[in-house]
């Protein structure tokens, strides 16, 4: 039986370390949804297409071929858009600043969808974002909610910024943080929310490890 687990929360929550490490000690596929939102919200701003400009955002995420590539380490999945690797471009602060807005277009989010549940629908996989628990697989044989304070989500999103070489202020990482949790929360179309079949775990105290135990378990 090919086993699926949906893997939600906020920024910084801790999801991406998590879902990748379950994945490796599964042995099952590791889809990071954020990254499929943030190669679209790359490629606009490589075209300057105004946000506003929602149609043609549409039109360019239906183009948009993404796939991910083998995990490198316990921390990174290779990313290519269109055939290029974009795993360090996608998670730019810059990004960061409009992805939420990007991913707040219904007809973007239908696109991403589909090919979630084509990419779920290969094998066994961890899936992790916003709405997977809730939308894309509701299904799921297990579904997860992890979830932090602002503070320690900014910190670690400040601390990979950090060791990304990036100059960056805290605050600045930290109103980020604070915009998206809202924007990603107060969207009409499937905006985050805890699954009620969902377990939550949350993560200030937990380091990583901890965290996928209690999963495996
Ligand atoms: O997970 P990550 O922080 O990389 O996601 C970037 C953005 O993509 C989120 O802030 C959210 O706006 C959007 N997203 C989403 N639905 C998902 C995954 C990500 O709306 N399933």
């Amino acid at each position: 039986m090919e086993i699926s687990i949906a893997i939600d929360g906020p920024s910084g929550s801790g999801k991406s370390t998590t879902a990748r490490r379950v994945a490796q000690r599964l042995n099952i596929y590791y889809i990071d949804t954020g990254a499929m939102y943030r190669a679209v919200a790359l490629l606009s701003m490589r075209k300057n297409i105004d946000l506003e400009d929602k149609d043609e955002i549409s039109r360019l995420s239906k183009e948009t071929n993404i796939e991910f590539g083998q995990i490198t380490g316990e921390d990174s999945q290779k990313v290519f858009l269109n055939n290029e690797e974009v795993t360090d471009l996608i998670r730019t602060n810059e990004v960061d600043e409009i992805v939420s807005e990007v991913a707040s277009i219904p007809e973007v989010r239908e696109i991403m969808l589909n090919k979630q549940r084509e990419l779920a629908r290969k094998s066994g996989v961890v899936m992790e974002g916003r709405d997977i628990g809730s939308r894309v697989l509701p299904g799921a044989d297990l579904k997860i909610y992890l979830t932090a304070s602002l503070n320690t989500r900014a910190r670690r999103r400040f601390r990979e910024l950090k060791e990304k070489g990036k100059q960056i202020d805290f605050a600045k990482v930290k109103d980020n943080i604070r915009l998206r949790d809202e924007q990603d929360k107060s969207r009409s179309h499937s905006p985050l929310v805890r699954p009620d079949d969902a377990i939550e775990i949350k993560t200030d105290d937990f380091g990583p490890n901890k965290v996928v135990e209690k999963i495996i378990e």
